[in-house]
């Protein structure tokens, strides 16, 4: 937590700490003391009393501060990039894109404040005079992950303050360290120290428990699994806070026969692998139409087995670790039970050399949708393939799942492509496209893959409140 009386940061009990460790060799790089649910009360005080002064500032004053975080963070890009890489394990080119991606949100919503429009609506009487306007809702918590340790946290933060909301944040306990530094350098900005406070913590259920039980919390915004979170809108449901929920996805990844195959297999990389598989927008399930499996299946083989495993600091390296030890146990589980199905593992489906933290990349041919492989989002370098003949049957497939997050598709057929793009049900479909989030594009899933979008034009509007102004005797 960052306390507002001088330029340090307050720790919670020195006994009680807990270690961040780098994936890539298990090195410890730090140790911190845990905060505690009373640490995470006091800082809703702060956040609470800083709220006024910080509403009030004009939206124009708000966005300069915004744009100097900005700018600090261009600045120091490299320096968070090896951070995140020391405790994440992305490759640093990789590392340095998502700095970048991430302070794209801060951009983005320093502009944004400042379009924050009310409307003068029509009265159908004509003695008053109807309008609206958009005040912030107040003060947000927000809980965030590992697998992107910088832009989940600017693309919540970021909207938040430029609204006028003060921000009380719990990153996830295996990269805190990013945070931190995001954190200074927002101060370094000019955001208030009681605008914005870190919880740091390895016991989230308390933190997370505190948050949503504060009547003071206004909103709840969350990055993470599903379980986390439908646990947090039970929480939530007895201060009817405004929930924004970010969950896991089962991502359909569908090859078309008409698709133009080189582009498909740089689309699925790209999906598939980046991050080692560890986004909750990786391609999960691989639908490939009978005519052109086996030939997609053979380019994409060839592409995978370029992919360097290592340490995400070397020069070279595309995939470094999981996050821990319970993540590979997953994928080793999942690529197992595939196999034990009856599907094929024709290239990986080991645990890597490189150290234990490593998975091999893996291709799983002749899987099937009711494989545990393609109904559990697998976070890791695993692609499983499954056929399928016609586009209803790809359709049906791709939408028999409880989430909706990202779907892909690869297709050159003008009419399947508005066919398959309004079957799909999920929040955003990359047609042609394997990368497809920006700061401009609301991002955001359906079913039980979330609420609410972030990014773009809406990502400002849960952090906001519409108040109707009725003005009568004219
Ligand atoms: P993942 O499987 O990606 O780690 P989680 O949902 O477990 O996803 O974690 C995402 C974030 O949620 C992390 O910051 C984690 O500490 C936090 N978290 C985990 N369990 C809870 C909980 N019960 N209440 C609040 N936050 C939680």
């Amino acid at each position: 937590m960052c306390q507002s009386e001088g330029n340090h940061w307050v720790s919670g009990d020195q006994h009680d700490s807990f270690v961040v460790t780098n994936p890539a060799n298990g090195d410890v790089l730090a140790q911190l003391a845990n905060h505690s649910a009373e640490d995470t009360r006091h800082a809703i005080d702060l956040a609470s009393a800083a709220l006024p002064a910080w509403q009030k500032l004009t939206a124009k004053a708000r966005s300069v501060i915004l744009r100097q975080w900005f700018n600090l963070i261009n600045q120091h890009a490299d320096d968070l990039a090896l951070l995140m890489t020391l405790e994440q394990g992305k490759p640093l080119a990789e590392a340095k894109g998502e700095v970048l991606y991430g302070a794209s949100f801060i951009d983005w919503f320093a502009e944004e404040a400042k379009r924050t429009y009310g409307d003068v609506i029509p009265s159908p009487q004509g003695d008053r005079r109807l309008l609206t306007i958009r005040q912030s809702i107040g003060v947000v918590a927000a809980i965030t992950p590992w697998n992107f340790p910088n832009a989940m946290i600017t693309r919540k933060v970021a909207p938040a303050l430029a609204a006028g909301c003060t921000v009380v944040i719990k990153p996830s306990e295996e990269t805190p360290l990013s945070a931190i530094a995001l954190a200074n350098l927002a101060y370094q900005a000019g955001v208030p120290r009681d605008a914005l406070h870190l919880i740091l913590s390895n016991r989230a259920a308390e933190v997370g428990n505190v948050m949503c039980e504060d009547s003071r919390v206004r909103k709840l915004t969350f990055t993470g699994s599903t379980p986390v979170g439908k646990i947090l809108m039970r929480q939530c449901a007895d201060t009817v806070k405004k929930l924004g929920l970010e969950l896991g996805g089962n991502a359909p990844f569908i090859v078309f026969d008409d698709a133009d195959l080189d582009a498909a297999v740089s689309g699925l990389m790209l999906s598939k692998f980046r991050n080692a598989g560890q986004t909750c927008v990786c391609a999960n399930r691989i639908l490939v139409q009978d005519s052109v499996y086996d030939a997609f299946v053979a380019k994409l083989k060839i592409a995978v087995e370029k992919l360097q495993v290592g340490n995400g600091t070397e020069a070279g390296v595309t995939t470094g670790p999981l996050i821990n030890s319970k993540a590979i146990d997953k994928v080793e589980r999942l690529v197992n039970e595939a196999r034990a199905a009856g599907a094929e593992v024709i290239t990986g489906g080991q645990r890597h050399a490189a150290g234990a933290g490593f998975y091999q990349p893996t291709l799983v041919v002749n899987a099937t949708a009711d494989m545990s492989i393609c109904q559990e989002e697998i976070f890791g370098p695993v692609a499983p393939l499954v056929r399928f003949s016609t586009e209803e049957e790809a359709v049906r497939i791709a939408n028999d799942t409880p989430f909706g997050l990202a779907a892909y598709f690869y297709s050159r057929d003008i009419g399947r492509i508005w066919r398959v793009g309004e079957g799909l049900e999920y929040g955003m479909v990359g047609i042609n496209e394997g990368g497809i989030s920006n700061e401009v594009a609301p991002f955001g899933g359906v079913k039980e893959s979330g609420l609410g979008r972030e990014g773009s034009k809406y990502g400002i509007e849960d952090f906001m409140e519409i108040k109707y102004l009725c003005m009568g005797g004219i």
